[in-house]
């Protein structure tokens, strides 16, 4: 890591923090991000679609309007799916592995 002195201008300093080119999360896989990951109880999921508007990383994959997996490659294991659940069939368990659905 570079260490600028105090009194360093902005414009000598190296760029940073740029994303060169829009709308590329889907080329990454960020599953290394979470440390927990969400679980789905199909018996219990009445398909309200919470989770899926909520999900800020687009990770719930819905298929003919039914959740049908979690996208692994994807969710950052924030939990706010579980959260806005209205039947709590989701829940957060512990480590980065995760099953698709
Ligand atoms: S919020 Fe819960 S009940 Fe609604 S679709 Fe998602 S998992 Fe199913
Ligand atoms: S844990 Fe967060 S990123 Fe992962 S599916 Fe739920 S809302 Fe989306």
């Amino acid at each position: 890591m570079r260490v600028y002195p105090p009194d360093a201008k902005w414009h000598e300093m190296a760029d940073g923090g740029i994303i060169p080119q829009a709308g590329n999360a889907l080329e990454y896989d960020v599953s290394g991000w979470r440390n927990m990951h969400p679980v789905r109880d199909d018996d219990a999921c009445i398909h309200c679609l919470f989770c899926w508007v909520y999900c800020p990383d687009n990770a719930i994959v819905v298929k003919d309007e039914k959740v049908v997996a979690f996208d692994t490659k994807h969710c950052k294991g924030c939990g706010i799916c579980a959260q806005v659940c209205p039947k709590d069939c989701i829940t957060m368990e512990p480590g980065a592995e995760m099953d698709e659905d």
